[in-house]
C-alpha cells in the first residue's frame, strides 16, 4: 500500500525520544515564612536528588499577587557552611545581614550572600511589589571554605541575545560571557529565553551536571520534555546541551550547573554542616543568641550577630530530629 495524501507532511523522527538521558524531578510545595505563609516549589533537596554540582536547594515560586499570599515576610534567621542565590523574575525584596548588607534584590541582579561560619539575615518583599516571582537558591560550600567570614555580592549582568534566545549570566561562563561573581566551588548559572521553535545547543563544560529549571513554558532537553516548574537533570559528559522549545510561547528557564560536589554533607533546616553535632551546636548558638543578643545583652563575637535595621524578631530553630540527621551526596 501507499500514503495516498497528495501533499503529505514531512514527518520528523525523534531520534532522542526512546533514550531518558534526563532525571526529571518534580517540585513540591511547601509554606514558606510570613503571615500567610507564601507558597513555594521546591525540587532541591529531594529524596531522589540532592545536589547538582554543589547548588543544595532550590525554590520557585510565584508569579503571586502579594494582596493573596502575603508577600515575602522572612525574620531574621541563621545560616552556615552555604551561600544564599537571590534571583528574581519580578517584584523586589528588601535583604538586609548581620554584616551590615542592606541590598534590594531586583528582577535580573543576583544577590549572592556567602554564610561561611555564621550569618543572619532577613528577606522582605518591598511595598511596592505587587506581583513576586524568583527562584531563592543555596550553594553548598567545600570543607576547605565552609568556615571563612561571611559576605554579600551584587551583580547586574547584561543580557545577551544569541540565534533564538536571550542569555543572562549570573555565575559562572556561558556564551562567551562570565560573572565576575566569586564562588568557591566552579558553577554555572543562567537565566535564558528561548524563542517559540528554537533549537538552542549550547557548549558547556562536560564536567559539570546539569539542571534546567522550567520557569516558563516547557522546553525539550536531549529528548525529554520539561513542563513549567521541573527540574532536569543531566549527568556530566556533555559538551553541549541540546535544548528545544517545540512550543508556540517563549520559554523561560534558570540553567544551572557545577562540577559534582563530592562531599557528603548534612543540612538541617538553614544549616549545611558535616556531623550531627556540628549542627546541634549551630542551633544552640542560634537559641543563644536569641536568648542574648536579640534581648539587647552584649556579644563582643557573635557566630550570627544581630540584622541591623530589622523590625520585629528573630525565627526560633525548630526542634531537632530524635534521630541523627542523615548526610546527604
Ligand atoms: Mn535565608
Amino acid at each position: 500500500m501507499s500514503d495516498l495524501e497528495t501533499a503529505p507532511d514531512l514527518l520528523t523522527c525523534n531520534p532522542e525520544a526512546p533514550h531518558a538521558e534526563v532525571e526529571v524531578l518534580s517540585p513540591r510545595e511547601v509554606p514558606l515564612g510570613g503571615l500567610r505563609a507564601m507558597p513555594v516549589r521546591r525540587t532541591l533537596p529531594q529524596r531522589q536528588r540532592s545536589l547538582i554540582g554543589a547548588w543544595c536547594f532550590l525554590d520557585h515560586y510565584g508569579p503571586d499577587d502579594v494582596d493573596v499570599t502575603g508577600g515575602m515576610v522572612v525574620a531574621p534567621h541563621p545560616h552556615t557552611g552555604l551561600q544564599t542565590v537571590s534571583w528574581l523574575f519580578e517584584g523586589e525584596i528588601e535583604h538586609r545581614d548581620s554584616t551590615g548588607a542592606h541590598a534590594m534584590v531586583r528582577p535580573g541582579e543576583v544577590n549572592l550572600m556567602t554564610a561561611g561560619q555564621g550569618i543572619a539575615h532577613s528577606e522582605v518583599s518591598t511595598t511596592g511589589t505587587t506581583t513576586l516571582h524568583g527562584a531563592q537558591l543555596w550553594v553548598a560550600l567545600p570543607d576547605s571554605a565552609r568556615h571563612t567570614d561571611p559576605g554579600f555580592q551584587h551583580y547586574a549582568p547584561t543580557p545577551f541575545d544569541v540565534d533564538g534566545a536571550r542569555i543572562t549570566v549570573f555565575l559562572g561562563s556561558l556564551a562567551g560571557d562570565t560573572s565576575p561573581v566569586l564562588t568557591f566551588t566552579p558553577l554555572l548559572g543562567a537565566e535564558i529565553t528561548i524563542d517559540p521553535g528554537t533549537t538552542l545547543p549550547l557548549d558547556v563544560d562536560a564536567t559539570f551536571e546539569h539542571g534546567v529549571l522550567v520557569d516558563d513554558g516547557a522546553v525539550t532537553l536531549h529528548g525529554t520534555r520539561l513542563d513549567r516548574a521541573e527540574l532536569g537533570y543531566l549527568t556530566p559528559g556533555h559538551a553541549v546541551l541540546r535544548l528545544v522549545n517545540h512550543t508556540a510561547q517563549p520559554a523561560r528557564i534558570l540553567l544551572l550547573g557545577g562540577p559534582p560536589f563530592g562531599e557528603a554533607i548534612l543540612m538541617w533546616w538553614n544549616f549545611v554542616g558535616r556531623s550531627n553535632d556540628e549542627i546541634i551546636r549551630f542551633r544552640e548558638q542560634w537559641q543563644h543568641e536569641i536568648a542574648t543578643l536579640y534581648k539587647g545583652a552584649a556579644d563582643v563575637a557573635p557566630q550570627f550577630g544581630l540584622v541591623p535595621g530589622y523590625v520585629g524578631g528573630p525565627i526560633p530553630a525548630p526542634t531537632l530530629p530524635s534521630v541523627p540527621i542523615k548526610p546527604r551526596r
